[in-house]
């Protein structure tokens, strides 16, 4: 089924954009929560983490994340995200990181 990150991977809704690759798009957070908040979503429409199989390759997400994190200044560290489920804040079920920087982070996270 087509999500909303479907139809900005496909450009049918606007975003603003800040990497893509041949795996994966990544645009800004429509409601950022820190002065960098990136989503960076793979091409394939895949649910949640917890739908990616074992033998599956992400690391793509992982070096999109940190080429993203030099690209936006983000030195000083960053925090990456991935909400998976209901319980854990998930509302758009097409497998994204979150991209968190520009500001401290607490531990434990809210
Ligand atoms: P999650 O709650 O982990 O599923 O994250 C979904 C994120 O998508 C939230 O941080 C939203 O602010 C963000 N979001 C929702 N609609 C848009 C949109 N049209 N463009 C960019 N980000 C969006």
């Amino acid at each position: 089924m087509a999500t909303l990150f479907t139809k900005i991977i496909a450009g049918e809704i606007p975003a603003d954009i800040v990497y893509q690759d041949e795996h994966c798009v990544a645009f800004r957070d429509i409601n950022p929560q820190a002065p960098v908040h990136i989503l960076i979503v793979p091409r394939a429409e895949i649910p949640g983490i917890a739908d990616v199989p074992e033998t599956g390759d992400h690391q793509h997400l992982l070096n999109a994340a940190r080429k993203i994190a030099e690209q936006e200044g983000l030195a000083g560290g960053y925090r990456l995200v991935i909400n998976q489920g209901v319980e854990a804040g998930q509302t758009v079920d097409h497998l994204h990181v979150h991209l968190l920087g520009g500001r401290a982070f607490s531990w434990p996270p809210g």
